[in-house]
C-alpha cells in the first residue's frame, strides 16, 4: 500500500531506507518485520526508544491494506501522523478530540484505501460503527501499542484494552502485533492471554540500556542535592526531574530557575496550551530541565536528554525502567538519579492501603512497590537486579552504577531493629495506640517531647535506649525494615504497626543486615523528614 509503486520496493529493507532514511535494522527489528509481512501474529517486548512503531509502520506498508494501529497515547496522535505524512506516508487517526468533519473526512479516506496507517484510539473501537467501518476497508494488520494496558496493574485503558481480544474472531485472517516496553515475565504471559496472543511468536530484545548510569541515594534535602548534581554533573545539560505531585513540580521548577537553572513545570493541572508550549520548548532548545509529573514523557523522542532525576520513589520498576528510559537515547553517557526517603515508603503504603479495587489489586500494588524497594535496598549491581527483573538473568555487574563503583557498607541492625520494633510493640500495647515514625524514633532517643509527656511515654523501658544512633540513621533504619517487610504502616498518619516476620527478629531467630547510609548533610533540617 506504499505510494511507490515498483515491485523491489514492496520489500521491508527497501521501504525501510526510502521512506524512513534509515541504512539498517536496530536490533530485534528485521524478524519481527518479516514475521508480520509474513501474516503472524507477534508479542514485541522491546525499550523504550528500541524502535518498536517501524515493527508495525513497515509492515503495513508492504502488506496490502490499511494498518490499524490502537494507541492509547490520544494526545500524540497529531504528531505521529504529522511525521508520517512529512515521510509521505498516508495516515489518519480517530479519536474523541476531533470534529465530526475531520472524522468523516478521515473514514472516508480509509474507506477508499487512501490510507497507509490508521491511528484508533482503543475507545473508538467499541464505539458503534467502528467494526463495520473497518470491514469495509482492507486491513493490513493491527497493531496494539502498549499492550502492557491489558494488564492487571495497567488499568487505565483496560476495559478498552480487553475488548481487543475480539479481534481476531471477528478478522481472523488479519494479523496482530502488539507491542510494549514494560513487561515482567508474568505481565507477558498476561498480554498473551488477554489479548488471545498464546500463539503469536514472542520477540524480546534486551532491556539493557549501558550508556545509562543508574544511581539511588537517601533522600535528605531532595532539592539542594539535585542542584548539587546538576551544577557539579551536568551543567547545561537537558534533562526531565520527575516529582510525585504537581506542586512539587512547581516548587522544584522555580527553585532551579531561582538557581540559575532554567527549567519548565509540565504537569496535568496546566492549560494544554502552556503543557504543548512547555513540551516544544523541551524538545527544541538546548539545555532545558523539565520538570514533571509522570504525565510527561510517553512517546517523547529526545535524543539528548542526559539525566533522568526522581525526586519521589517511583511505584513500580516498570515506571522507574521507562522514566529512567528516557536519558540517553542517543547511547552518549548518561544518569538516572533516584533519590528516596521514609516519608516515601510511608506515602506510598498509605496510597495502597486507600487505593480504590479490591485486595487483589492492593496486593499487586503492593508487589510492584515492594520490588522499587529491593531495587534501591540493594547491595548488588543496580542494573544486575534491574535486568533480572525484566526475566533478562546472569547478567555480570555492570561496573557503571552506584553500587558497583561504589559498594555500599552493610552493617548488623539486628539488636537496632530489636530496640525499634520492641518500641513499637511496646506502644501498641499499651492501649492499642500505634505512632508514626517521628515519635517512636523520639522514644528511643530519649527525647521528652510534649507528646511523649502527654502519653507518660518516657516511663516506657525503651524509653532512651537508642542513643548509639542519630535521628537521621534511626529514619534509615524504619526505611530499610519497611522494605525488607519487617514493619508495615497503617492508617492515615502512617503509624508503624509489626508484621508477622516482626517476630522473627524479637524473638532473636533473625539477623538484620542494613546498608550503611552515606554521611548526613551539614546542614541537618527538618526537611530530612521527608
Ligand atoms: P519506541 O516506540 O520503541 O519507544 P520508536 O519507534 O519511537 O521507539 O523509535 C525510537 C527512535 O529510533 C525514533 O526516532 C526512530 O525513528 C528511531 N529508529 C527506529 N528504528 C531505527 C533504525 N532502524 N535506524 C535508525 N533509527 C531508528
Ligand atoms: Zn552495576
Amino acid at each position: 500500500t506504499c505510494a511507490e509503486t515498483s515491485a523491489e520496493a514492496d520489500d521491508a529493507a527497501g521501504v525501510l531506507r526510502r521512506v524512513f532514511g534509515y541504512g539498517s535494522f536496530r536490533e530485534g527489528q528485521r524478524e519481527i518485520i518479516e514475521h508480520v509481512v509474513a501474516g503472524g501474529d507477534a508479542l514485541v517486548l522491546m525499550p523504550t526508544g528500541g524502535g518498536k512503531s517501524l515493527c508495525y509502520q513497515i509492515p503495513a506498508l508492504v502488506r496490502e491494506g490499511v494498518g490499524v494501529v490502537i494507541s492509547p497515547l490520544i494526545a500524540l496522535m497529531q504528531d505521529q501522523v504529522d511525521a508520517l505524512t512529512a515521510l509521505g506516508v498516508r495516515a489518519g487517526f480517530l479519536n474523541s478530540t476531533q470534529e465530526a468533519d475531520e472524522r468523516r473526512r478521515v473514514e472516508a479516506a480509509f474507506l477508499a484505501g487512501e490510507l497507509d496507517l490508521l491511528y484508533l484510539a482503543p475507545e473508538r473501537l467499541r464505539a458503534p460503527g467502528t467494526p463495520d467501518l473497518l470491514d469495509r476497508g482492507a486491513i493490513a494488520l493491527f497493531a496494539i501499542d502498549e499492550a502492557h494496558c491489558v494488564a492487571q496493574w495497567g488499568h487505565d485503558f483496560r476495559p478498552d484494552y480487553l475488548a481487543l481480544s475480539t479481534l481476531h474472531e471477528r478478522w481472523p485472517a488479519v494479523p496482530r502485533v502488539a507491542l510494549t516496553a514494560t513487561a515482567t515475565e508474568a505481565t507477558h504471559a498476561e498480554i498473551a492471554s488477554r489479548l488471545g496472543l498464546e500463539e503469536a511468536r514472542h520477540f524480546v530484545a534486551s532491556f539493557d540500556r549501558p550508556n545509562i548510569r543508574y544511581r539511588i541515594a537517601p533522600k535528605k534535602e531532595p532539592r539542594r542535592q539535585l542542584l548539587k548534581l546538576l551544577r557539579t554533573e551536568h551543567p547545561g545539560d537537558a534533562g526531565i526531574v520527575y516529582c510525585l505531585s504537581r506542586t512539587s513540580v512547581e516548587k522544584t521548577a522555580a527553585f532551579l530557575t531561582e538557581n540559575g537553572i532554567e527549567a519548565l513545570p509540565y504537569h496535568a493541572g496546566l492549560d494544554a496550551r502552556t503543557r504543548a508550549a512547555h513540551q516544544a520548548r523541551f524538545l527544541r532548545e538546548d539545555g532545558l530541565v523539565m520538570v514533571a509529573t509522570i504525565a510527561f514523557g510517553m512517546g517523547i523522542d529526545k535524543p539528548d536528554v542526559r539525566f533522568v532525576a526522581h525526586l519521589d520513589l517511583p511505584k513500580s520498576v516498570e515506571g522507574y525502567y521507562q522514566e529512567t528510559g528516557r536519558a540517553g537515547r542517543d547511547g552518549l553517557p548518561s544518569t538516572a538519579w533516584l533519590v528516596y526517603g521514609l516519608q516515601d515508603v510511608v506515602q506510598q503504603r498509605r496510597m495502597i492501603e486507600t487505593s480504590e479495587g479490591d485486595d487483589a489489586h492492593r496486593r499487586r500494588l503492593g508487589s510492584h512497590l515492594d520490588a522499587m524497594l529491593a531495587l534501591c535496598e540493594t547491595v548488588e549491581c543496580r542494573r544486575v537486579r534491574l535486568l533480572a527483573y525484566f526475566g533478562q538473568r546472569g547478567a555480570t555487574a555492570c561496573g557503571n552504577c552506584d553500587t558497583c563503583l561504589s559498594p555500599p557498607e552493610t552493617w548488623d541492625g539486628t539488636i537496632a531493629a530489636q530496640k525499634l520494633l520492641s518500641a513499637v510493640l511496646r506502644l501498641r500495647r499499651e492501649r492499642h495506640q500505634s505512632f508514626g515514625a517521628g515519635h517512636v524514633i523520639d522514644i528511643l532517643l530519649g527525647r521528652e517531647t510534649e507528646k511523649v509527656v502527654q502519653h507518660g511515654h518516657a516511663s516506657l523501658t525503651v524509653f532512651g535506649v537508642g542513643t548509639e544512633l542519630n535521628e537521621s540513621e534511626w529514619r534509615g533504619v524504619v526505611r530499610q525494615l519497611l522494605a525488607q517487610g519487617l514493619l508495615a504502616v497503617k492508617g492515615d498518619y502512617g503509624s508503624l504497626v509489626l508484621t508477622d516476620d516482626s517476630a522473627e527478629v524479637l524473638a532473636r531467630r533473625r539477623q538484620v543486615p542494613l546498608r550503611r547510609e552515606p554521611e548526613r548533610p551539614a546542614r541537618a533540617e527538618p526537611a530530612a523528614r521527608s
